[in-house]
């Protein structure tokens, strides 16, 4: 609904190294496609996927207000 995007960029979420959105390697998880920049991180990811998506990145930083 933007018009043009730049070219979309994911994160490895095991490595988190930022990849071109079309990889080899992905998989999905909980509905959300993930990709991996090697097959080494995609089986990391496997093997624990919840170790890399509980950590919620994503979401909008909040006003620290006890730091
Ligand atoms: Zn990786």
């Amino acid at each position: 609904m933007f018009g043009f995007s730049f070219s979309q960029k994911v994160t490895d979420p095991v490595c988190k190294m930022k990849l071109d959105k079309k990889t080899e390697f992905s998989s999905e998880f909980g509905g959300t496609k993930y990709s991996f920049c090697s097959e080494n991180c995609k089986d990391q990811f496997n093997a624990g996927a919840k170790n890399y998506i509980d950590k919620k990145e994503n979401v909008p930083a909040k006003k620290s207000c006890c730091g």
